[in-house]
């Protein structure tokens, strides 16, 4: 029988010419990356399970990338920084983004493809649960825990079951106010937050197609929102195009097979998607804007790995541009590569960062995850109190962007930027 190519991709990584949803096998992973909130944690168990002494299974492969708690006052938080800063030094680790030198980078999911550590066909576990981003480059990437991410630094082995696949199948040409998020969220809302637990979600079509590769990002990068092992895009010709740009290490193609098994398919006429928003508290909480135009916000945040990528301040630009926001607008680049952009990136004649200034947005914030976690009481962005948020960010549990009071609720760059205008749930009128 035909494989999926997430089985494809994990067959080869244990070895073996075939795997069934279900198996249990030992896979070699080629990436492991951690960051400054689990770290020190997985450090921690690598230490304690292989001594004080051991070294990494390859110093090439574990990636540190420090993003989310960067610019704050808060000592603990620094603390986990310099754990990490030691922990590298001692291992002669090659890859790693330092906050306050030339390395330091910001968001570890759009870092990771910036930098060539994502190539198709390969295996990448990381420790965050956003990490199935990385789908979008036709690879098998999950997020794991300290536990297991401790054993994969000390092995380079990780023992996993092989998820079931479901198949989302997106046919036609998107309207000009719908997104790649609001392709996702429409999903989720249809299947729910549990809906492909454990499985492997297969994005296909020729909607994705037509897809940056940072868009394809945006949509793997929520998988886990639906409960899903992994999201996943077969490379083409631009995906290869985009990994040949930032790394010369080799790597190979898969796709699925005509007759692979799927636990169910799904089909989708783009046509058919409007501009969509999940409502508080749950990111399959969805609702057409055209519901909820009644609904007021307080702020505005266009950030995270999810919304936070250059595409995405594109879009918000073309909104924001010639004018002016009625509620606090909060701007935070994903990386320092992004961050460069909006001085080098044009829409109608002026740079993003000159669009966004002119608007009435915030002061832009130096690239990290900021408040998309919420974070200390002094991160840029955060909700404090009672504050109700737009925000192109991933997740809208209570307290995700600080305050247990505030509320998140989740939407495209298109429609945050639209709202931000208003002050009230807006979709974008093109
Ligand atoms: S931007 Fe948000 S979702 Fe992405 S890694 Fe940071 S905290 Fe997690």
């Amino acid at each position: 029988m035909g494989m999926t190519i997430t089985e494809k991709i994990l067959a080869k990584a244990a070895g073996k010419e075939e795997v069934l949803p279900g198996d249990n096998i030992w896979v070699n992973a080629n990436v492991l990356m951690t960051h400054d909130v689990c770290g020190p944690g997985t450090i921690g168990v690598f230490k304690r399970e292989f001594g004080e002494d051991a070294k990494v299974w390859d110093k090439d492969s574990v990636i540190i990338i420090p993003d989310h708690y960067i610019f704050t006052e808060d000592e603990k938080c620094h603390r986990n920084v310099d754990a990490l800063s030691v922990f590298v030094k001692e291992q002669g680790l090659t890859y790693f983004y330092e906050p306050g030198t030339d390395t330091y980078s910001g968001v570890c999911h759009v870092t990771l493809p910036e930098k060539g550590h994502c190539r198709p066909g390969e295996v990448l576990f990381g420790t965050d649960s956003h990490t199935c981003t990385h789908g979008a480059l036709g690879e098998f990437s999950t997020g794991i825990g300290n536990t297991d991410a401790g054993f994969v630094m000390g092995t380079g082995k990780l023992l996993i079951k092989v998820p079931e696949s479901i198949k989302f199948i997106i046919d036609g040409k998107l309207s000009a106010n719908v997104s790649a998020k609001d392709i996702i969220l429409k999903i989720i809302g249809d299947v729910g937050v549990d809906g492909a637990t454990y499985c492997a979600m297969e994005f296909a079509g020729s909607t994705i197609d037509a897809l940056s590769i940072e868009e394809r990002m945006t949509i793997c990068n929520m998988a886990i929102e639906a409960g899903g092992k992994s999201g996943i895009i077969a490379a083409d010709a631009k995906t290869i195009d985009y990994v040949q740009s930032k790394t010369d290490k080799p790597f190979e193609c898969f796709e699925s097979d005509g007759d692979a098994k799927y636990r169910a398919v799904y089909n989708y006429r783009a046509e058919d998607l409007k501009p969509v928003v999940a409502m508080p508290y749950s990111p399959d909480n969805v609702k057409p804007v055209s519901e909820v135009t009644d609904s007021k916000i307080d702020r505005s945040y266009i950030g995270s790995c999810t919304g936070g990528k250059i595409v995405d301040f594109i879009m918000a630009a073309k909104v924001l541009s010639g004018n002016k926001v009625k509620v606090p607008t909060f701007i935070v680049p994903a990386t320092v590569e992004v961050e460069t952009a909006l001085v080098t990136e044009m829409v109608d004649g002026k740079t993003l960062r000159a669009i966004f200034e002119d608007a009435g947005c915030e002061p832009i914030a130096p690239p990290s995850c900021a408040a998309c976690l919420g974070g200390p009481l002094d991160t840029f962005g955060r909700c404090n109190t009672t504050e109700i948020c737009i925000s192109t960010t991933n997740r809208n549990f209570p307290g995700r962007m600080g305050s247990k009071d505030s509320q998140t609720i989740l939407a495209s760059p298109l429609t945050a930027a639209a709202s931000a205008l208003t002050g009230y749930i807006t979709a974008y009128e093109c």
